[in-house]
């Protein structure tokens, strides 16, 4: 099966893309046997990197040797944190620290907003959250006595402020949700939501893994208590690059400043003096907690160079000119064979990937990779198509509904044979 126009169609677009020199400053983007469709889950390398971490390895680390603590390092937590504030959150310096992982960065901030409403025992969570949030949430209330309230939002969107609004009360101490649903897409309004949960009292964790990289966000703007996010997704920091958490300024000023239960030796007022107690530093310092992973940064740091190049306005216009072209090849191609789009039409309303439907979809991934073409799957049935703005062509979208068409068809004939 083959479409010739639509390869010129995409070929168009890609040559009139503002952004598409920025495909080749990405390690093999140009190699044509690889369709990646799964940057939002593991971004591809920069390929300023190959460069800098052999610089990393030969200089920073290996002469500068336990030096580079006192030449950078030990702020660095910090110091990345202000730029990712100000180049992708949206905040102000001093509320942002890079460390652990999301997963370690929701316990701390759900158990730190819990402390700061004492006598308001419920977590509101919903159920189409990631499930590592969901689990966070659940060890917290077992291990604290807070109680669980769900949200059961729509699964081919999310939750919306109609629903938060009616999940919140006295008793609600924190309402934990993501801004980009890692399923369906959707974009939660974080504005409207955040002040639902003001009005009644409330604190908002937002889950950023998702938008952080791809969507304008404004954390201070938005009143935003706490947030966090990972950085290999849209930001390519590499497998397992530590997360970053955003906590408010107000929460953090004295005197009743906010805490967080893993208390280390990085996350107070005097490191190097070693004294016998624990004594909270200042500011977001205090939500550090051993020592910070440096290494792991420096992939980050050659992502925000290019953001800072491109900047996020001009990287938000091509990951909805991307998604609208996705959805229109799926209405195209794949709606006459069953498939269901399973994520937002209204472009305003999702974020950078699309999802789709279709019960004969488990096994075919095993077809798609083998071609190389590297969408992700997600349970039951869907299969999630990512794009990152700077390394994802128009003709990479086309190739690959080409070839789920293809696939498709040619399992759907071989049922009915
Ligand atoms: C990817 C993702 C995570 C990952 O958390 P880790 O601790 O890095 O494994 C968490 N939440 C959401 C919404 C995600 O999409």
């Amino acid at each position: 099966m083959t479409f010739p126009d639509t390869v010129s169609v995409a070929d168009a677009l890609d040559a009139r893309d503002p952004l598409a020199s920025f495909r080749s400053r990405f390690v093999a983007a140009d190699d044509p046997s690889i369709v990646y469709l799964d940057g939002n889950s593991l971004g591809r390398p920069v390929r300023a990197l190959e460069e800098r971490m052999s610089e990393f390895v030969a200089q920073d680390w290996g002469r500068r040797l336990i030096r580079g603590w006192d030449e950078g390092w030990f702020e660095q937590p910090v110091t990345l944190g202000d730029r990712l504030g100000r180049l992708v959150l949206g905040a102000g310096p001093g509320q942002t620290a890079v460390g652990d992982s999301t997963t370690v960065c929701l316990y701390k901030l759900i158990r730190s907003a819990l402390d700061a409403r004492p006598g308001r025992r419920e977590i509101v969570v919903d159920r189409g959250n990631f499930p590592t949030d969901r689990y966070v949430a659940q060890g917290i209330a077992a291990e604290t006595g807070a109680v669980l309230r769900w949200i059961d939002p729509d699964p081919d969107t999310g939750v919306t402020v109609d629903d938060v609004r009616a999940a919140v009360g006295d008793d609600t101490a924190v309402v934990v949700l993501s801004h980009v649903a890692f399923r369906s897409g959707y974009v939660a309004d974080v504005a409207a939501i955040t002040e639902a949960v003001h009005a009644a009292g409330g604190l908002v964790v937002w889950d950023l893994c998702h938008s952080v990289g791809v969507l304008p966000i404004e954390l201070d703007e938005w009143g935003v208590d706490y947030a966090t996010g990972c950085t290999y997704k849209y930001l390519n920091g590499g497998p397992g690059s530590p997360a970053f958490l955003y906590v408010r300024r107000e929460l953090l000023a004295a005197p009743h400043a906010v805490a967080q239960p893993i208390q280390g030796w990085m996350g107070v007022r005097d490191s190097f003096r070693m004294g016998p107690d624990y004594e909270a530093a200042e500011g977001i310092r205090r939500f550090i907690s051993g020592t910070p992973p440096i290494l792991a940064m420096t992939p980050m740091i050659a992502t925000l160079d290019l953001i800072e190049e491109a900047g996020i306005a001009a990287i938000r216009r091509k990951s909805v000119e991307l998604t609208e072209y996705a959805v229109e090849l799926i209405d195209e191609r794949l709606t006459w064979l069953g498939v269901r789009l399973s994520s937002p039409r209204d472009a305003t309303r999702r974020g950078g990937h699309v999802t789709i439907d279709h019960e004969a979809f488990p096994g075919l991934i095993d077809r798609l990779w083998c071609r190389g073409i590297l969408p992700d799957f997600r349970p039951p049935t869907g299969i999630r198509i990512g794009l990152s703005p700077l390394s994802t062509s128009f003709r990479e979208v086309d190739t690959a509904i080409a070839a789920i068409a293809e696939e498709l068809a040619a399992k759907i004939d071989e049922r009915s044979a």
